[in-house]
C-alpha cells in the first residue's frame, strides 16, 4: 500500500514537467514549421533565407501554377517528334504559298490604279468658301498662333462692310508637319486639310501657298470636304 501512494506522487510530481516538456516540444515544432514556411501562392521548391544569412544565396521562386500551364501547354514530345520527320512545318509553308498563288493581288498599280483614302487624311491644305462664295476665313489668326512649325502668315484689314478678311494668307508647305492643328482651331471651318496627296513640285517656291491658291483648291474639292466634315461632326 505504501508503495502504491509512492508511485502516485512520483506520477503527479512528474506530470507537470512532461506537459512542460509537450508544451515546449510543439511550440519548437510549430517555430520549425513557421520557419520553413511556404509563402502564400507559392507551393513550389523555396529555400529560406535570412537577412543574417549572408551566405545563402537567394532562388526565385516559380509558382506550381505557371509551371503546370507550361507544362500543359507545351507540345507533346510524340507531336515534337511527327513534326520533325513529317516535314509538316514545311508542308504547312507550302500551302500558304499555294493559297495565296490563287488569290487576287494585294498590289494595286499606282498611278493607274488607287487605293481608298481616309476621310480624316490629312493632305493638302485649302481654304474653303460659303455657297454663296464669301470666303470662310474671318482672319482671327488662331491657326498660325497654333501652327507648331510657324508655316502660317496671314495679314488682314477690315473691309468697307466692316468685316475683316485676310489681305494675305501664306502657308509654307515645305515647313508644314500636316499636324493638322490649323484645321482643329479654326472656328468657321475655313483652313482644312484635303485628302490630296498628289501635289508634288519640283521647286520650292512651288510650295509656297498664297491665299489664291488656296481657295483654288477649297473650290475644287469642296463637295468632298464638305461631305468629310459631316461624316465626322458626330466625333467633335
Ligand atoms: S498642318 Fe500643322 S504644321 Fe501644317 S500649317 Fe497646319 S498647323 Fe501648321
Ligand atoms: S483660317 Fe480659320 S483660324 Fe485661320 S485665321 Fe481664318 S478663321 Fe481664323
Amino acid at each position: 500500500m505504501a508503495a502504491l501512494m509512492m508511485n502516485r506522487a512520483a506520477v503527479r510530481a512528474l506530470v507537470p514537467t512532461a506537459r512542460a516538456f509537450s508544451v515546449s516540444s510543439v511550440g519548437a515544432l510549430a517555430a520549425t514549421r513557421a520557419a520553413k514556411a511556404i509563402p502564400e501562392g507559392n507551393t513550389g521548391p523555396t529555400t529560406v533565407t535570412s537577412k543574417h544569412s549572408l551566405h545563402v544565396p537567394e532562388t526565385s521562386f516559380v509558382p506550381r501554377r505557371e509551371v503546370e500551364e507550361t507544362y500543359l501547354n507545351s507540345e507533346s514530345s510524340i507531336n515534337k517528334t511527327a513534326n520533325l520527320f513529317l516535314f509538316t512545318e514545311m508542308i504547312r509553308g507550302l500551302w500558304i504559298t499555294l493559297e495565296n498563288f490563287f488569290r487576287p493581288p494585294y498590289t494595286i498599280q499606282y498611278p493607274f490604279e488607287k487605293g481608298p483614302v481616309s476621310p480624316r487624311f490629312r493632305g493638302e491644305h485649302a481654304l474653303r468658301r460659303y455657297p454663296t462664295g464669301e470666303e470662310r476665313c474671318i482672319a482671327c489668326k488662331l491657326c498660325e498662333a497654333i501652327c507648331p512649325a510657324m508655316a502660317i502668315t496671314i495679314e488682314s484689314e477690315p473691309r468697307a462692310d466692316g468685316a475683316r478678311r485676310t489681305t494675305r494668307y501664306d502657308i509654307d508647305m515645305t515647313k508644314c508637319i500636316y499636324c493638322g492643328f490649323c484645321q482643329e482651331a479654326c472656328p468657321v471651318d475655313a483652313i482644312v486639310e484635303t485628302q490630296s496627296m498628289e501635289f508634288a513640285t519640283e521647286t520650292r517656291e512651288e510650295l509656297l501657298y498664297n491665299k489664291e491658291k488656296l481657295l483654288a483648291n477649297g473650290d475644287r474639292a469642296e463637295a468632298e470636304l464638305a461631305s468629310n466634315i459631316y461624316a465626322d461632326h458626330l466625333q467633335r
